[in-house]
């Protein structure tokens, strides 16, 4: 039975900072925020990545994904929003489980499509008023 991570944050045995919750998705902010408000959305049940998810449930993940971006862009002021999901170390997934990246980009920000996603010193952040003030806005 998997232990990732991510499965232990569902199991409530790791704190996170959640964003949104049904009984099939869970959405948290990424612990190394990428900008301001990066959140991961991910499947309750375990699947490795994408491609072994049920579409049912991946399109349950895509859902919840759009309204973290609407709300991103309502609350937070985002001007842009980055969603997306690794397959596999070679693509840089680094925890098994499938998630969906919510990233958004802010003006001033460099331009134009990156996957680069160094995280950002998150000490001055305060990330449960973050998850707060995102949670407000999902519709
Ligand atoms: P991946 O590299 O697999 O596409 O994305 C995994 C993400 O999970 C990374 O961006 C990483 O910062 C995030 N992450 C890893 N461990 C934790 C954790 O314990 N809590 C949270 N909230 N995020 C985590």
């Amino acid at each position: 039975m998997a232990n990732d991570i991510f499965c232990r944050i569902i199991k409530g045995e790791v704190p996170s900072s959640v964003v949104y919750e049904d009984d099939d998705v869970i959405a948290i902010l990424d612990i190394s925020q990428t900008t301001r408000g990066h959140t991961l959305v991910i499947p309750k049940e375990h699947y490795d990545s994408f491609l072994s998810c049920p579409k049912d449930l991946m399109q349950k993940v895509y859902a919840v994904a759009q309204r973290i971006g609407q709300a991103e862009v309502s609350v937070l002021g985002a001007k842009g929003v980055n969603i997306l999901t690794n397959v596999g170390e070679q693509a840089g997934q680094s925890v098994p489980h499938f998630h969906v990246h919510v990233i958004p980009r802010y003006t001033g920000g460099e331009g134009g499509f990156q996957i680069t996603m160094k995280g950002q010193d998150t000490s001055a952040m305060d990330l449960p008023r973050l998850a707060f003030d995102i949670k407000k806005g999902i519709k």
